[in-house]
């Protein structure tokens, strides 16, 4: 475990790190996103789920690539693809309600999402918003979604806080590298449930899907190996649910 300061600001992601990714929540917005390209913008479904990895990769988040190059309303987006049952997704964690309470330094909610998909997983949750000095959201971030610095630097103002200050907790181990590397963030790794390489390695699900089994193979392998590097270059703690946070900072912070 790296040993890591007690920090003055902790910012935490929202989705699949607040509640774990295998309630589905994010899969069926996924496909909402799909059904957004689809509706909106006249593609066919194979052209949508093409174009949404693409953009991922590209940009950080689907919308960003969207509104720069289709013009696409931010608002109109979010709607859509929000618009989804929470409370049959997301089960109440009062221990997580909890925990925040105890956790004493000032708290904000960092997401690539919208204010009101934030305020609706936290309501599902059953956690206060109150534990939050902020939401900072997509339009709060200039549009400029993680893993851009820009996102970072108005998070920081927004706060008054320097980027040393501060730890990042995030399921997106691209994310955590901005936190890192830019701002010298204190990283935590809110690791996926079987997370494997591939999905989070940069290699793109298109390029996956033309390579022949040998040559997939080979880039699970390498993409592993690189998943594992990075991980324990980017994440100074991790942790596989968001409830030992506490603990392992307490652990972390104890051996400055
Ligand atoms: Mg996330």
């Amino acid at each position: 475990m790296t040993p890591v300061r007690t920090p003055e600001f902790v910012l935490f992601d929202l989705d699949e790190t607040l509640y774990p990714s295998s309630n589905g929540l994010m899969n069926l917005i996924r496909d909402r996103i799909v059904e957004y390209m689809m509706v909106r913008l006249g593609w066919s479904r194979a052209e949508a789920e093409e174009r949404r990895v693409e953009y991922v990769r590209e940009y950080g988040v689907t919308l960003d690539g969207l509104r720069r190059l289709h013009g696409v309303d931010v608002g109109d987006y979010m709607e859509f693809v929000h618009a989804v049952p929470h409370s049959e997704y997301i089960r109440p964690n009062p221990e997580l309600d909890r925990m925040l309470a105890r956790l004493r330094p000032p708290k904000a909610i960092f997401t690539n999402a919208s204010q009101s998909h934030a305020r609706r997983v936290l309501s599902a949750l059953g956690v206060s918003i109150s534990h939050f000095e902020c939401i900072f959201d997509f339009e709060a971030a200039g549009c400029c979604p993680k893993p851009d610095p820009e996102a970072y630097r108005r998070i920081l103002r927004r706060l008054g806080a320097s980027g040393d200050q501060c730890m990042l907790v995030e399921d997106n181990p691209r994310n955590l590298r901005t936190a890192k590397s830019v701002f010298g963030m204190s990283t935590v790794l809110v690791r996926k449930a079987g997370q494997t390489a591939g999905s989070q390695a940069g290699i793109g699900r298109a390029a996956v899907d033309r390579a022949d089994l040998a040559i997939r193979a080979d880039l699970a392998i390498r993409a592993d190996l690189a998943i594992q590097a990075d991980l324990a270059i980017q994440a100074d703690l991790v942790i596989d649910d968001i409830l030992r946070l506490e603990q392992v900072l307490a652990e972390a912070t104890r051996q400055i």
